[in-house]
């Protein structure tokens, strides 16, 4: 009985340091909004870096003609080809997918550039003339830090995901891809440099003109919004048509004191390659919270007998993946059937008895809803950053309709939304909570497919007048 007693103490333990209540949700957001106001004031501000994109103009939905996109990002890249016929319409672009031979993520940088402007040329020659006088238009994807000094310039800050091109380190990106085309004879200009949240944007302001923020959570997390360009103050004199621009926040490395800690993530930060780094990013996506409950485990299985003898594949960093933590929290079957399935299989404990399946599904209730409802917080702390996170007062009448307040939309991707309806709801619950229903209900969150491609093709739509 004892030992029983012990368990239950580590979970009220962790449930304890996870609290999210709405108090210090609103904590969080504030936390957000001064993080931003800070990282636009001056270079290195803040945690947020909050990166000028000089996406200056989003897409309607009039863009016409033929565009190309490219997104490189991971260990695979794409190339996709979208029709735009002027009107908004559903999407429906060809698009192919190849992985990047190993040899050349560690390469020259000519010879991955090579690689990728051979693909596209085979590419377009399936659907265009490749020799066509008329220049084609590409929006290039590329998801790793970089600075950017224009809509289709920037230099890489640093590569990550296994790439490790060193000749490509501060140079610029663009420029490498267009003269790999050239090289290749390919009539083809490079006409916007984006990372894959500002895709997403991109591709929800195209369906929905009310699109103000995109949010991707998925193996990692990051937002980006629009903002007005005399609020970008570490940029003075900045100019553009519209007043506004893209801001890249880069929200993983996000941090505040009001983030509700615990022991496990101080220990998965401490055994991670980058430490101190990406705080908000280790609460919230899917490369970490399967780790953070294996860490849980694995505390309450070295306390006490609950979980048999201690395997030891509990001590390998990562062998709880995401998508199977989030099997075991959706277990609806009465026996947790998948909870004790995926014990065994992954984790090499069989056989607990049913109480101590339980207290895994709630180890996973708890560090998902801690996570969604920290992203939730995230998402209000721009709204109130760009002052849509109340009404614009009471037009008179006193009834709820009454109240002003302009729809807004948010564009989300990423698995962790899309795939896990326990997440899904708790954000949305959140939300709710924060925003106040009479608010939130003017919040709509929008899932957009693969705007890291498409998007960018939009934009080398929007853009094309401009360079
Ligand atoms: P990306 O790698 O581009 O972010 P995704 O948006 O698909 O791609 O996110 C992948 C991440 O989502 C992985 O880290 C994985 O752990 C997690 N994931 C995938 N499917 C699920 C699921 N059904 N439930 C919870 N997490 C999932």
């Amino acid at each position: 009985r004892r030992k029983w007693k012990r368990v239950v103490g580590v979970l009220k333990e962790m449930e304890e340091s996870c609290e999210t209540t709405v108090g210090r949700l609103k904590q969080v957001v504030d936390a957000m909004a001064v993080e931003m106001h800070a990282g636009l004031a001056s270079e290195g501000g803040s945690k947020l870096k909050m990166l000028l994109t000089f996406v200056d103009n989003l897409p309607s939905g009039s863009e016409k003609g033929i565009f190309y996109a490219l997104d490189l990002g991971g260990t695979n890249f794409r190339v996709l080809r979208v029709e735009l016929g002027g009107q908004r319409s559903d999407l429906d672009p060809d698009v192919e997918q190849q992985p990047i031979p190993e040899q050349l993520m560690t390469g020259r940088s000519e010879d991955l550039f090579d690689f990728i402007a051979s693909s596209l040329y085979q590419f377009v020659e399936k659907n265009d003339s490749v020799q066509s006088p008329i220049t084609k238009l590409l929006g290039f994807t590329f998801s790793f830090p970089v600075k950017q000094t224009s809509v289709l310039s920037g230099v890489l800050i640093k590569w990550t995901k296994g790439f490790a091109i060193r000749d490509m380190v501060e140079k610029e990106v663009a420029g490498a891809l267009q003269q790999a085309l050239t090289r290749k004879g390919l009539n083809m200009r490079v006409s916007v440099l984006v990372n894959d949240t500002v895709g997403t944007l991109a591709l929800g302001h195209y369906h929905d003109a009310d699109t103000v923020a995109a949010v991707i959570i998925g193996t990692g997390t990051n937002a980006c919004y629009w903002e007005r360009t005399d609020a970008i103050i570490k940029c003075q004199g900045l100019l553009t048509t519209s007043g506004g621009m893209v801001v890249n926040m880069e929200w993983g490395n996000f941090w505040s004191s009001h983030l509700p800690r615990t022991s496990y993530d101080i220990e998965l930060d401490a055994e991670s390659p980058n430490p101190n780094d990406q705080g908000f990013e280790k609460m919230i996506s899917g490369m970490y919270l399967g780790d953070i409950v294996r860490r849980v485990i694995l505390r309450m299985s070295e306390e006490s007998d609950v979980f048999g003898p201690v395997s030891s594949r509990l001590y390998l960093p990562f062998t709880l993946r995401t998508p199977l933590m989030a099997a075991m929290h959706e277990d609806d079957s009465p026996e947790l059937t998948q909870v004790a399935r995926i014990l065994k299989d992954v984790l090499d404990i069989p056989d607990i008895p049913l109480k101590a399946r339980k207290l895994v599904v709630k180890i996973c209730d708890v560090v998902t809803r801690r996570a969604a409802r920290l992203a939730a917080a995230g998402i209000v702390g721009i709204l109130k950053k760009i002052g849509r996170d109340r009404s614009g007062g009471i037009t008179g009448g006193r009834s709820r309709s009454d109240i002003k307040m302009r729809r807004t939309a948010v564009a989300v991707e990423g698995s962790l939304y899309t795939q896990y309806t326990m997440f899904r709801e708790y954000l949305h619950e959140a939300l709710n909570e924060i925003l106040g229903e009479d608010i939130a209900r003017h919040v709509v969150v929008i899932v957009t497919e693969d705007g890291s491609g498409t998007g960018a093709a939009l934009l080398a739509a929007s853009h094309s007048s401009e360079n």
